[in-house]
């Protein structure tokens, strides 16, 4: 069923709740890239052009003792938000008591107030209680009575259960989603219920094991999975192919050959790979078909491979991507990522969804994300959903 979003709710004169992601890298006070804040500037003026009373809620890094507070209040978040919005906007350096509740009744009709990080509350005279991480029912239960509707727009805490997404949903009449969440609802959770055909899934990244769950979930979905990365060389070893010094996890060597059992023809795995003899951009390196000779690691798939993988993806109607070809780090074999990026490009007629952290950093890094449908904005969210995991995040989200 359709989750309920922002845009279903009546806001004009209302207390919004929202749950943002503002968990941006920050060090001695100084915000290092403020995209997270930048996106969710759309939800929040939504809902303060339409008269809403914005009460934002995040967490922002890990909290487990008194001394990590200091460092990692939202001060300086509230302040790049304040320019961002070209507005004030109030802070209020605590997460619960009077203070908080004295501000919030003070507020006007499209006015936006921050609190203090979330995980302040994991931490409670030096006690590492972790209330917000351990969704404390009688935190969501008062964060919740601050609101009148709570707005939930951080996809990339969606698949835990803490206080600030799920306890205060669960203490809430309405919970709405924003608009990024919306978008990741649309394109994740669509391609991955409801996907328009052909459906083809492109996995790498460096190991099978992280990626088990994703590929016993997309076999029984998509059409064709192509497989790149280090994990082909585990899928080699189960295959007898020479992998020479390539990355292998010895023990799912068998799980890879389940795998392929069961997959039959839909694993689609390189046919050549760009081997080096170290690992190390300036290291000699050359493309070979099959096995990889001794004294090599493979880092890249081959130009046979692009071709074949590109062959694959020209009629796609859907298509996921989560994990690099190669080690895209290093100039030298970036190729293959870059080059399916590039081709992701090209396909106006499908739907482009690249999930997981390092592979947003690569499409991002190589200038391919502008081109497709979706990148999304959780890595760890990302992989559990494509699993087919529920995300108690997304549970908690009313239907429409
Ligand atoms: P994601 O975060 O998108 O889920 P992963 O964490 O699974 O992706 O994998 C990303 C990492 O995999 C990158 O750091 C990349 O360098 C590495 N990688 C890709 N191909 C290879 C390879 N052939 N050998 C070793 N590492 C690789
Ligand atoms: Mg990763």
């Amino acid at each position: 069923m359709a989750k309920l979003t922002v845009s279903d709710l009546d806001l004009k004169g209302k207390k919004v709740l929202m749950r943002v992601d503002f968990n941006v890298p920050i060090k001695d006070g100084v915000i290092g890239n403020d995209n997270r804040i930048v996106a969710a500037l759309p939800t929040i003026k939504y809902v303060i052009e339409h008269g809403g009373k914005a009460i934002l809620l995040s967490h922002l890094g890990r909290i487990k003792k008194e001394d990590d507070k200091p460092g990692l209040s939202m001060r300086p978040v509230a302040e790049r938000l304040s320019n961002l919005l070209n507005k004030p906007v109030t802070f209020v350096p605590t997460t619960e008591g009077k203070q908080l509740e004295d501000a919030i009744d003070g507020l006007n009709d499209g006015d936006v107030l921050v609190m203090e990080n979330t995980r302040y509350e994991d931490v409670k005279d030096g006690e590492y209680v972790k209330r917000e991480s351990g969704n404390d029912p009688e935190l969501g239960k008062y964060w919740a009575s601050l609101g009148d509707v709570f707005v939930n727009d951080a996809f990339g805490t969606a698949h835990r259960s803490h206080a600030s997404n799920a306890g205060i949903a669960a203490n809430m009449a309405q919970t709405a989603a924003g608009f990024l969440m919306e978008k990741e609802i649309k394109f994740i959770g669509g391609a991955v219920d409801n996907p328009e055909h052909p459906f083809v899934a492109i996995l790498g990244g460096a190991k099978v094991s992280d990626k088990i769950g994703v590929i016993d979930n997309l076999l029984a979905k998509a059409d064709k999975i192509l497989i790149g990365g280090g994990m082909t060389y585990t899928f080699y070893a189960a295959k007898g192919i020479k992998i020479g010094n390539s990355l292998v996890e010895k023990d799912k060597i068998d799980l890879a050959k389940e795998i392929l059992d069961k997959a039959g023809d839909k694993l689609v795995l390189p046919v050549d790979s760009v081997v080096a003899e170290k690992f190390d951009n300036d290291a000699p390196h050359k493309t070979v078909e099959g096995d990889v000779p001794d004294g090599y690691m493979a880092l890249d798939i081959g130009p046979k491979s692009i071709a074949e993988f590109e062959d694959v993806l020209k009629s796609a109607k859907t298509v996921v991507w989560n994990g690099p070809m190669g080690v895209f780090e290093m100039s030298n074999y970036a190729e293959g990522t870059l080059e399916i990026g590039k081709f992701l490009g090209t396909l106006t007629e499908a739907k482009t969804i690249v999930g997981g952290g390092d592979s947003t950093a690569a499409v991002q890094q190589l200038g391919v994300a502008d081109k497709l449908s979706h990148i999304s904005t959780g890595g760890g969210a990302s992989l559990e959903y494509l699993e087919g995991k529920t995300l108690p995040g997304i549970a908690a989200i009313s239907d429409k």
